[in-house]
């Protein structure tokens, strides 16, 4: 895989970078790119084919928690997107249509709950997994979650390795229920 003329980000994400991923998709970095090269010589073809990493939608208000998550992905060979509430949510999903989300459920503006009633109720949108985020385990907010449309959840802190499974996890039950 060849990022060709990919925006990188770079480590730790700055303020500057975060406000710009919110407007473009942002890749994997070098890093990724250079140990993909290691492992396959196929710089030459790969600039033709389509970037097969999954790309992640994270609607998160808090940056820190944002940072966190979209350095770990971009790690992890993912494509990123963010968004600082549901309304931006569901701007970057109608025009990214990522392959999963991460909607924070506390936000401004438009929580994660409405945003993810709202994703779900969007023909085009409404296939895409949903992994919701709460700040603190509250008895009820699985459910809560679960009933307004998000695939599965996860309380904070995030457990980073504990994400990925459920990120893998959908992905996987999304791309064989595609073939049905
Ligand atoms: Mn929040």
């Amino acid at each position: 895989m060849n990022l060709g003329a990919a925006e990188y980000l770079v480590k730790p994400v700055s303020q500057e970078q975060l406000q710009r991923s919110l407007n473009q998709v942002v890749l994997p970095g070098p890093e990724a790119a250079a140990q993909d090269r290691l492992g396959q010589d196929s710089d030459q073809e790969a600039g033709s084919g389509p970037v097969e990493w999954p790309l992640v939608l994270v609607a998160e208000d808090d940056n820190r928690i944002t940072s966190l998550l979209v350095d770990y992905l971009l790690a992890n060979n993912y494509q990123v997107i963010v968004a600082q509430n549901g309304a931006e949510a569901l701007k970057q999903a109608r025009a990214q249509i990522p392959d999963i989300i991460m909607m924070d459920i506390q936000m401004p503006e438009m929580d994660g709950l409405e945003a993810i009633r709202h994703l779900r109720a969007d023909s085009d949108l409404a296939a895409i997994p949903i992994i919701a985020l709460t700040a603190l385990a509250m008895p009820g907010d699985r459910e809560r979650c679960l009933a307004a449309g998000a695939n599965d959840y996860l309380s904070k802190p995030i457990n980073l390795e504990l994400l990925a499974q459920k990120i893998e996890t959908q992905l996987e039950q999304n791309s064989s229920a595609g073939l049905l």
